[in-house]
């Protein structure tokens, strides 16, 4: 995968920048290992009414930074992507204040359709503890505990469907996409203007820094490689996600981050195939070479490809709807 970064001189926490014609973007100063430099929330349409995707977090300096770019300028549309809290906790302010109405495929739905996923063993993929007063104990204690946690109380005003036309000015319209697996919920908003052509804003669906985080019960890579297929299948001239920079070319992007997924795919069937029956052994297997403290997350991930390969009738999972501590064979 070729990764596209944001450098720190490309951008300025809080400032409005216009990146296309008619798209400024307000980066929220919220970095962390989840939101990479923060959380890019995008302005589109004319010099007077305009639609804002995906509000941000609710903090202070980023909610005056949002009113100042926003000053003179009548919001129309709210437009959320999915309900992680670095994504849609401020629509509710912004609704407020402008009166405008949300849209959103729905709130967060995980509930529909959750199961107990179970627990990864205590001691699995824990560093050891750092000595007191060492330099690596210092920096545990100062790094910031951040989350990808849930926005349980967004909901929409309206719920959009593929294809629903969310906001329309004259020259501009823009469509919205659903794109369940990252959540079940998510949605990438379709740009279609005169000025900047073809764009999709991507949320964390496609990013360009990093692969997405697709976590069972809500995530689900069946429909994550499927949703990804919808977005190669498309004519867009740029993609743009939430956290990072704009991606060209986006069809051959996807296409490389669909390639991707189905390699990893084959790797943990491998395991299971070579007799291999627990998540925390195929993560010892195929992450050796991966920090330890990135094994959980890492064992999300694989039990995200055991529900598709259970689904898709390769594996079979001894609680029969995948589990972390589940045990698994080929079918
Ligand atoms: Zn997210």
């Amino acid at each position: 995968m070729d990764f596209v970064t944001l450098d720190d001189g490309d951008f300025t926490y809080g400032v409005a920048d216009e990146i296309l014609p008619g798209v400024s973007r307000v980066i929220a100063h919220n970095p962390s290992k989840f939101t990479y430099r923060g959380t890019g929330v995008y302005i589109l349409g004319s010099d007077d009414d305009v639609a804002v995707i995906d509000p941000g977090p609710d903090l202070a300096d980023h909610r005056s930074a949002l009113a100042t770019a926003l000053d003179g300028r009548t919001v129309r549309s709210i437009l959320v992507t999915h309900c992680h809290a670095d994504h849609s906790p401020l629509a509710a302010w912004l609704a407020a204040e402008s009166g405008a109405p949300t849209y959103a495929y729905g709130p967060h739905a995980g509930s529909v359709d959750e199961w107990d996923i179970g627990v990864l063993p205590d001691d699995f993929g824990r560093a050891p503890e750092p000595e007191p007063g060492s330099p690596e104990a210092e920096a545990a204690a100062t790094e910031p505990k951040v989350e990808e946690s849930t926005d349980f109380d967004f909901t929409p005003d309206v719920e959009v469907r593929s294809g629903d036309v969310v906001f329309e000015v004259p020259g501009l319209t823009v469509t919205a996409l659903h794109t369940p697996g990252h959540t079940s919920n998510h949605t990438c908003f379709a740009l279609d203007s005169d000025a900047a052509g073809k764009v999709l804003f991507t949320g964390d669906h496609v990013m360009g820094w990093s692969t997405t985080v697709v976590s069972p019960p809500d995530g689900h890579m069946g429909d994550y490689i499927s949703s990804l297929r919808t977005v190669a299948g498309r004519s867009d001239a740029v993609a743009i996600p939430t956290h990072g920079a704009p991606i060209p070319d986006p069809a051959r992007f996807v296409g490389d981050l669909v390639a991707h997924r189905l390699e990893r795919e084959a790797q943990v069937l491998g395991a299971v195939r070579r007799g291999l029956s627990t998540i925390p052994e195929m993560v010892t297997d195929l992450y050796a070479a991966v920090r330890i403290e990135l094994h959980r997350p890492a064992g999300a991930s694989v039990l995200g490809h055991l529900v598709k390969l259970v689904d898709d009738g390769a594996v079979v999972a001894s609680s029969g709807r995948p589990r972390l501590d589940a045990s698994y064979a080929a079918a």
